[in-house]
């Protein structure tokens, strides 16, 4: 609960969230009918000429193995059943609608190119270990990382600094994201199917693929689509050859793990999701990589996962887990998931080292919201709690990405704006403050609405001000909007 609410209040902030097609909308309410009637799914399919020719262009492709050709979406959903045919269609129209290249840095060609082959191992190995639950296996594998679609395609500027993040510690894309924006895209996925009205079954793996251990549902469903979500995962690094032999290890380490030893030569799934993917892409109009590419990636893995002893596995597997545990607890409040008052001032002090060394400015804003205590008196603390995330939320939205926000205190915020003089920072301040005004944090049935008062305090290059000292200085000037009346923005004056 307190996860969701969280996300809520930051998913709110993301304007132009990927949104389900036109068609994917009609097809699942059609779907969800308390007795989805085949005819009419077939016609909302058949009414789109391009998706219905992908349709059965797929199901009778060697994918799906079918004893007689199909020639109508009727008939496929006869052979295939309806689940199986729906989630071929949505995954064709969501691909379709993000598949636009737009210049904000986000490669979408390459997303898709990972999940398909996510799709691919996912339905591939449901069909080895778990058949029952083939219907759902391809969607799901092929929409594990939409939270990551999420934030390229509504935030580039901040997947951005996950991106880099990623390439500076050499981290998982999952720890960048927590470490950077202070949650993952398997909880961005996880929401964002589920306000789409999908079912826990897809939704619940996603939200926890590269974290099984941490799945708590009981529904065996669940824990196995889960897992077998997770392989899916390893298997998309192996073909985009991302750590190779750990990864191949970790596949081999998992599939034993998860009880499904028996029946599974790692080698030979890797092969025949590579001919599968072989059908499959062409018909999404997406490239493969060469054969001999995939052949080189196999064996560059193969070799690597021969030269690593158990002991060097361990290693590697604990420095990872090392970085990541220290990254995330360290620097990041565990409400907010902001910055916290330790690491914020860790940050202004290298801010204002910065700023002297290179004769730059630097502003300071402290924040705090106005008569909070009355927000807890009136509504209780939960909902003081949901105002502070979404003050978090907010302010995270307002910034550029080379600002840091941190949370100072329990309703206290402080930002940090590198190469910003007073003037510009006022004008920064004074847009938060509305944008703050303007929030209304749904509470049961009320509607809170709050201010915040800030104070503003900007680096002196002649006097090469120290970081303590422009807290104190911003400070001073938060006290003076409190005491000017609240609601307002006060630049320090030494007068
Ligand atoms: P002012 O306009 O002068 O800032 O008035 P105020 O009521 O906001 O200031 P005051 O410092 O008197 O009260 C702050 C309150 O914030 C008191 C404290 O219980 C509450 N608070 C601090 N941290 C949290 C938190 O994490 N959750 C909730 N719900 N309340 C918190
Ligand atoms: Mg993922
Ligand atoms: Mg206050």
């Amino acid at each position: 609960m307190e996860k969701e609410r969280f996300l809520e209040s930051f998913i709110g902030g993301i304007e132009n969230l990927p949104t389900l097609p036109g068609i994917a909308i009609k097809i699942l309410e059609a779907v969800q009918k308390n007795e989805p009637d085949i005819d009419e799914i077939s016609n909302i399919i058949s009414t789109d000429p391009p998706l219905s020719a992908k349709v059965l262009r797929l199901v009778n492709s060697s994918f799906y193995n079918l004893p007689s050709k199909i020639t109508s979406v009727h008939h496929s959903i006869n052979m295939l059943g309806l689940n199986a045919v729906k989630n071929i269609a949505l995954g064709f129209s969501l691909v379709n609608n993000y598949q636009k290249k737009q210049s904000n840095g986000f490669d979408y060609t390459s997303f898709w190119k990972n999940s398909l082959i996510g799709a691919v191992s996912a339905k591939l190995l449901t069909e080895k270990l778990n058949p029952e639950f083939l219907d759902n296996a391809f969607f799901m594998g092929l929409l594990q990382n939409i939270g990551t679609l999420t934030l390229g395609h509504c935030m580039p500027a901040q997947y951005h600094l996950v991106v880099s993040e990623m390439a500076k510690a050499n981290s998982e894309c999952q720890h960048a994201e927590e470490y950077i924006l202070g949650y993952n895209h398997q909880e961005i996925g996880e929401y964002l199917m589920k306000s789409w009205g999908l079912p826990e079954t897809l939704y619940m793996p996603v939200g926890y693929h590269h974290s099984p251990e941490k799945l708590a549902s009981t529904q065996s469903s669940i824990q196995v689509l889960t897992r077998i979500l997770h392989l899916s995962s390893l298997f998309i690094d192996l073909f985009d050859d991302k750590s190779g032999g750990l990864n191949l290890w970790l596949i081999n380490h998992s599939i034993e793990a998860y009880g499904f030893g028996a029946h599974t030569d790692v080698d030979q799934i890797a092969q025949d999701i590579h001919q599968q993917a072989r059908q499959v892409f062409p018909i999404f109009e997406i490239d493969l990589k060469d054969d001999a590419e995939y052949a080189q990636i196999f064996q560059a893995a193969k070799a690597e996962l021969s030269k690593l002893s158990t002991e060097m596995v361990n290693t590697l597997l604990a420095h990872k887990n090392e970085i990541k545990m220290l990254k995330q607890q360290v620097v990041r409040d565990g409400m907010t998931h902001l910055i916290n008052h330790q690491h914020f001032l860790e940050l202004l002090s290298q801010e204002v080292s910065r700023a002297e060394r290179y004769k730059h400015t630097l502003s300071l804003l402290m924040a705090d919201i106005d008569h909070f205590k009355a927000v807890n008196d009136d509504f209780g603390h939960l909902a003081g709690d949901r105002v502070i995330k979404a003050v978090a939320g907010c302010l995270t939205q307002e910034i550029r990405e080379s600002d840091h926000v941190g949370r100072y205190g329990g309703e206290e915020f402080a930002i940090i704006l590198p190469d910003t003089q007073s003037q510009d920072a006022y004008i920064v301040a004074e847009r938060i403050r509305k944008a703050i005004a303007s929030l209304r944090i749904k509470h049961e049935d009320n509607l809170i609405q709050f201010t915040m008062s800030f104070g503003i305090a900007s680096y002196q290059t002649e006097e090469k001000t120290a970081s303590d000292k422009l807290i104190k200085r911003a400070d001073s000037a938060l006290y003076q909007a409190k005491k000017n009346g609240r609601n307002r923005c006060c630049v320090f004056d030494s007068a």
